[in-house]
């Protein structure tokens, strides 16, 4: 039985990952130190024999016994909320915790993969986005936190790769959605549909024409396993490149939920980028992967996700 850690595993990436490879017949050692995931992601995994949990901060040194054949590590907050609100925490998971795990692969003779982000090209000035482009990001900025540490974790995964001739992969994921999202995490989606659940006006920043391209996790998640596996060590964008303005994802939530509030408008965020489309030629060439989940279905199935939540969880406040 193949072996894999899955950092983040309490949350919503990671959570579908544990879930996958417990699917496809692999013993997963997930690890989290629960800053912004949660057990109820992962605790119908907890009766199985191929599922071990470990609570740990992987900024700290991380050991595991026994064999490994793969780590994917997505511990980090990803929510802009979450990483104004952690900014250190978010710099050292990228950089401590990448190294820290770097050096178990190595030790272990692991296969690596790593979860970048579309947001190492920042406010992009090229468009779509393509895996050659090196990005336009302001490190001093309130974003620089989250992007600059994924620049980082990007070039000391590759310094591995070279140096050591470790075994990596990068994958640049561009915005996903679906079940197990935090309904008040502050991004995009379950923030429109949270008020629209709750009878409030959604909030748009800026003049809504900003642009993101919405991938469906299970398309997302097929990716990553295809990646994993393949023998391609430089970046590859997953996303899905189906680009809709912030403005128009507002009226398609207020017809997806039949709520009769309106759009109202807020400051738009420092730095926010203005465009966000990946070119996935790359990954369709080598990986021969292309998102499957239309918006439509991929919302309506988020959609009963979030309605299925108690009324506690709907109001929750953040801390
Ligand atoms: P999430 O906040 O739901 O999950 C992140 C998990 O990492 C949480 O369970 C959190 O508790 C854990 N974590 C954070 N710091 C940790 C640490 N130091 N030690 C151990 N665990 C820690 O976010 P997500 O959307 O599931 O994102 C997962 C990964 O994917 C992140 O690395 C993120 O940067 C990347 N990513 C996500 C998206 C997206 O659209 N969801 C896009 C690009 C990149
Ligand atoms: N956004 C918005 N209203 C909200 C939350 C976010 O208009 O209540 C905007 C945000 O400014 C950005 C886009 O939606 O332009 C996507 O934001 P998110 O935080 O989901 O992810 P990002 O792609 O910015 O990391």
């Amino acid at each position: 039985m193949k072996r894999v850690l899955i950092t983040g595993a309490a949350g919503f990436l990671g959570s579908h990952l544990c879930d996958r490879f417990i699917k496809e017949g692999y013993h997963v050692m997930a690890m989290d130190n629960l800053i912004t995931g949660d057990l109820k992601n992962i605790e119908h995994l907890f009766p199985l024999s191929n599922f071990e949990f470990y609570n740990h901060d992987v900024s700290n040194f991380v050991h595991v016994s026994g064999d490994l054949d793969f780590i994917l590590h997505f511990a980090s907050p990803a929510s802009p909320i979450d990483y104004l609100k952690i900014p250190i925490q978010t710099l050292k998971v990228g950089s401590l915790g990448t190294h820290n795990l770097l050096g178990l692969a190595k030790s272990k003779g692991a296969r690596m993969l790593i979860a970048s982000t579309s947001e190492v090209y920042g406010d992009p000035e090229v468009h779509p986005q393509k895996e050659d482009y090196w990005g336009n990001v302001n490190p001093v900025g309130p974003r620089g936190v989250y992007d600059e540490a994924k620049r980082f974790q990007e070039a000391m995964t590759m310094a591995y790769h070279t140096y050591h001739g470790l075994e990596t992969r990068i994958v640049r994921i561009f915005n996903t959605y679906g079940p197990r999202m935090r309904l008040n995490d502050g991004r995009v989606l379950p923030a429109f549909i949270g008020q629209a659940l709750r009878g409030e006006d959604l909030t748009v920043f800026g003049d809504g024409s900003q642009t993101r391209s919405f991938c469906y996790v299970d398309d997302l998640v097929e990716g990553i396993y295809r990646l994993l596996h393949s023998d391609y060590a430089h970046p590859v964008n997953i996303g899905n490149p189906n680009e809709i303005t912030i403005g128009e994802f507002a009226e398609e939530i207020i017809k997806l939920t039949g709520t009769d509030q309106k759009v109202i408008y807020k400051e738009l965020p420092t730095d926010d980028p203005k465009k966000r489309q990946p070119d996935i030629s790359l990954a369709k060439d080598i990986l021969d992967w292309e998102p499957k989940v239309s918006r439509a279905e991929g919302l309506k199935i988020t959609y009963e996700y979030f309605k299925s939540l108690s009324e506690s969880e709907l109001y929750k406040k953040e801390h």
